[in-house]
């Protein structure tokens, strides 16, 4: 998932760019409208974080001509402003969302995923890692044909560790994880849900496993009988 953000706040956005690519995405970010305005020509982005305030040319009129040149891209909006009648102003213009700041990096991705998932223009993939495929929009496990029955917080899980196989991922980051899945941010929580996705997914033949890293966190290995 490609990003685009327009924030003028060279603070600010060093912490969103860090946010977004802990998650694993990819963004591009610049200071102006001007910018921003060329970067949504050249690029495809699945997503815009807009400022609202910017030097020279205001976020609303960026928005404004990327809504009347047809585009539908998830615009979350981002704003200082806190007069209710701006917040107005920028989902009557087009956003999909607005966040104020200063925001919580959890919650900055938790609307951004949510906003992904009601997306009409997702280019969320399809993800592979060993016999096991998740389709991140329609949130599908499907094992040799066969749908694996998951709950949404184990599906969750799932992909954190398909979108890292092979690599180490640290218990810190799933805990995190899954207080975004909306389930309970303890260390028990996630080894009983580890421990329920392994169970259900032993009766599938996956050519994988989720092994324990003792004292670091949990790894997804390609099995090969
Ligand atoms: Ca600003």
């Amino acid at each position: 998932m490609r990003i685009l953000l327009i924030e003028d706040s060279a603070r600010l956005r060093g912490l969103v760019c860090e946010a977004i690519r802990n998650e694993g995405w990819k963004i591009d970010a610049f200071a102006t409208a001007q910018d921003g305005r060329i970067a949504l020509r050249e690029g495809e982005y699945d997503l815009l974080l807009l400022d609202l305030g910017l030097p020279e040319e205001d976020g609303i009129d960026v928005l404004k001509s990327l809504r009347e040149a047809g585009s539908q891209t998830p615009v979350l909006v981002l704003t200082a402003r806190a007069a209710i009648d701006e917040r107005i102003a920028g989902l009557d213009a087009g956003a999909d969302d607005y966040l104020a700041k200063p925001f919580h990096n959890g919650e900055l991705t938790a609307r951004i995923r949510a906003l992904i998932r009601r997306s009409p223009v997702t280019s969320m993939p399809v993800l592979e890692y060993a016999a096991l495929k998740l389709d991140v929009a329609s949130r599908q496990v499907i094992c040799a044909g066969n749908e694996v029955a998951l709950a949404p917080s184990e599906k969750g899980l799932l992909e954190l560790l398909m979108r890292n196989g092979g690599k180490v991922v640290p218990k810190a980051k799933i805990e995190h994880a899954f207080s975004e899945f909306g389930d309970e941010r303890s260390s028990n929580a996630v080894e009983l849900a580890i421990s329920r996705l392994r169970k259900k997914l032993e009766s599938h033949n996956t050519h994988s496993s989720i092994e324990t890293i003792r004292g670091v966190g949990y790894m997804m290995r390609e099995v090969h009988d």
